[in-house]
C-alpha cells in the first residue's frame, strides 16, 4: 500500500452527480424483460436533467450510436478490474447538448449532457449501462443500481505517478506538444486533468512544459493550469 498522502483517489456519484441515487423508470430496472425475449441492459434513471459523469475517464464515444440507443456516450474507467475494462454507456440524451467530446478527460460529476428521449426512449431517462470488456469482447454488463452503491465511498487508489492539475482555462488537447499540432480533445475550465507524463514542447509565453493526458495521451500546455508543477510525473 502506498501512503494515503500520495494516492491520487477516484470517487463515484450518481448520474445526477449527487451522492443520492435518483430513482428508476417503473419498467426501466436492470434485466427487465423486452419484446423479443431480450433483457434490458441498463437502468433508466428518472427525476434530474443534467447528466454527470459516474467516475472519471475516457470518453470514448460521444454522438448517435444507434438507432435504439439515440444520442450516447462512453467513458472508459482509468482502472481495469479483473483485467477487464469498463465502460459506462449513457443513452437516450437530449439531441445537440452534449458537453464532452470523444477523447475528452472527465472527472466524477462533470456535465455531459441533458436528459433526453432521443432513440427508443420510453420518456426522459438516464440509461446507465455498464459493460466489461475483455480483448475487445463484451464479457458482461451489471446491474449500475448495485455496481454504483458499491463503488460508492470506496476511493479508487490511482498511482503516485498519475497525477492531477486543475485547468484555470479551457485547454487543448494536441497530439503533438505544440500549437501547431491538430486538437483531439480539451479540458474545460476548473477541470482536474488526469496526467502520467511531461516534456519540454512548443515554448509558450515563457513555458515549454507540457502534461500527457493519462486517459487520451494528448498533450496539454502547462501554462493553462493552476500549477504547473511536474512533480511525480514521468519526463519523456
Ligand atoms: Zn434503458
Amino acid at each position: 500500500m502506498r501512503p494515503a498522502c500520495c494516492e491520487e483517489r477516484i470517487t463515484t456519484v450518481w448520474g445526477n452527480g449527487l451522492a443520492t441515487r435518483p430513482d428508476v423508470s417503473n419498467g426501466g430496472q436492470f434485466g427487465a424483460p423486452r419484446p423479443g425475449g431480450r433483457t434490458h441492459a441498463g437502468a433508466d434513471f428518472i427525476g434530474y436533467s443534467e447528466l454527470r459523469a459516474i467516475e472519471p475517464g475516457n470518453v470514448t464515444f460521444a454522438g448517435v450510436l444507434n438507432s435504439a440507443a439515440g444520442v450516447s456516450v462512453a467513458i472508459d474507467l482509468p482502472n481495469q478490474i479483473d483485467g477487464q475494462i469498463v465502460t459506462v454507456v449513457r443513452m437516450h440524451i437530449q439531441p445537440g447538448s452534449l458537453r464532452v467530446m470523444r477523447g475528452s478527460q472527465v472527472v466524477a460529476g462533470q456535465p455531459i449532457g441533458l436528459m433526453g428521449e432521443s432513440g427508443n426512449a420510453q420518456g426522459k431517462c438516464d440509461h446507465v449501462e455498464v459493460r466489461f470488456f475483455r480483448g475487445g469482447q463484451l464479457v458482461k454488463t451489471v446491474d449500475p443500481v448495485t455496481w454504483i452503491a458499491n463503488r460508492m465511498g470506496q476511493p479508487v487508489p490511482m498511482p503516485a505517478s498519475i497525477q492531477q492539475r486543475v485547468s484555470k482555462a479551457f485547454v487543448n488537447g494536441r497530439v503533438a506538444p505544440s500549437r501547431q499540432a491538430p486538437i483531439r480533445g480539451s479540458l474545460a475550465a476548473g477541470i482536474a486533468g488526469t496526467f502520467n507524463a511531461f516534456t519540454r514542447g512548443e515554448m509558450v509565453e515563457g513555458n515549454d512544459i507540457w502534461f500527457r493526458g493519462h486517459f487520451t495521451g494528448l498533450w496539454f500546455w502547462s501554462g493553462a493550469f493552476t500549477s504547473t508543477s511536474t512533480q511525480g510525473l514521468i519526463k519523456v
